[in-house]
């Protein structure tokens, strides 16, 4: 028999195009797993119905790793703790050749990443510049995460040429104080918000798993919808040495399909983006389940501070998830190879 608040769903969100209010996020979150499936082929469907068949492929690289002032529990790169990554900054050249292997994978998103509580003038200066480069050698469309924003900063990052700004709120508001104590969740919030008011497409996601409660992250999706984003990152903790997350247990395959299938049903236009900690989570098994469970985009290759899968083995699955179908990606180039990222030497 069909669970009660996946009827609901099925009115509100796929035939209206609504999402779902907390209350019922979180009777999807707590619904028991013989539902699990129904839960997750509804999820597809409305990902289908409201934002096509295609998946997205991005990648990402880090302009600035490690060294951080700022004290997110679950980060290695924080400069606050003893993990094992130490600061890497990278030269225009390498971001050129980055974006260009990631265009030839047939992504069509690169996002460039720095390590910091808020660009510096000489940050923004050198992402302009990597942006010229870029644009000149490849076309691909250029997202970049800097952390904290004023309007001003907001602005120059348009003006050159940023289509998309990510900026996570990690988790929800009622939860944050137990993630970051050097930074609010209000000044998060702000930078989106200038984001916004600039013309630029926001993206805004988090992680599952941080401790926090199964009624918390029914709070944390539905305040993201609140913020309207065109994209919403997925990550899932993968407890990194040194950090005060280090000792925590993954979030269960499971309730991790349960959560990818809720933000499905709180953002039915939202391109939901797989990203760390997918593979500790979810596997190859969960990620496919996921991909037909809600989820429509991935980051392909590596991620900040873990390995990921080759983009390759990506582009493998989104091909075979969807067979002879438009995915919305390029073929992949003959000379493409392996993205080495800076990550992968520490
Ligand atoms: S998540 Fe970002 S702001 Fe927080 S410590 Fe890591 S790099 Fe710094």
């Amino acid at each position: 028999m069909t669970a009660p608040i996946l009827e609901i769903a099925r009115e509100k969100v796929l035939e209206n195009g609504e999402g779902l209010n907390q209350q019922e996020l979180l009777e999807v979150l707590t619904l028991p797993d013989e539902h699990l499936e129904e839960l997750l082929e509804l999820a597809h469907e409305v990902r289908v119905r409201h934002c096509g068949v295609e998946v997205s492929m991005e990648g990402i690289i880090s302009l600035k790793t490690g060294g951080c002032p700022e004290d997110c529990h679950f980060c290695s790169q924080s400069a606050l703790f003893e993990s094992p990554v130490r600061a890497v900054t990278l030269d225009i050249a390498e971001l050129v050749e980055a974006a260009k292997q990631t265009r030839k994978m047939g992504a069509t998103e690169f996002c460039i990443v720095a390590a910091v509580k808020g660009p510096t003038q000489n940050l923004l200066d050198q992402v302009r510049e990597a942006v010229t480069a870029i644009n000149e050698e490849v076309e691909i469309s250029l997202s970049a995460s800097l952390g904290i924003l004023t309007r001003d900063q907001a602005r120059q990052l348009r003006e050159m040429g940023i289509s998309r700004y990510n900026h996570n709120f990690e988790t929800a508001r009622s939860f944050f104080p137990n993630v970051v104590t050097t930074h609010t969740w209000e000044e998060r919030k702000n930078t989106l918000d200038y984001v916004r008011a600039e013309g630029m497409e926001t993206c805004c996601g988090g992680i599952i798993g941080l401790g926090e409660t199964l009624e918390q992250r029914a709070e944390f999706a539905v305040q993201l919808a609140e913020v309207e984003p065109c994209e919403v990152p997925m990550n899932f903790l993968d407890p990194r040495p040194g950090t005060p997350f280090a000792g925590s247990p993954p979030v269960p395959q499971s309730d991790a399909l349960r959560a990818v299938a809720a933000f499905r049903l709180a953002m039915p236009t939202v391109q939901l983006r797989f990203a760390g900690g997918t593979e500790l989570v979810l596997g190859d098994d969960g990620t496919e389940a996921g991909l037909l469970g809600g989820a429509n985009a991935i980051i392909g290759g590596n991620y900040l501070t873990t390995l990921g899968r080759p983009m390759e083995q990506d582009r493998d699955l989104v091909d075979r998830i969807a067979p002879g179908r438009n995915l919305g990606l390029t073929p992949v180039a003959e000379d493409a190879r392996p993205i080495e990222r800076a990550i992968k030497n520490i």
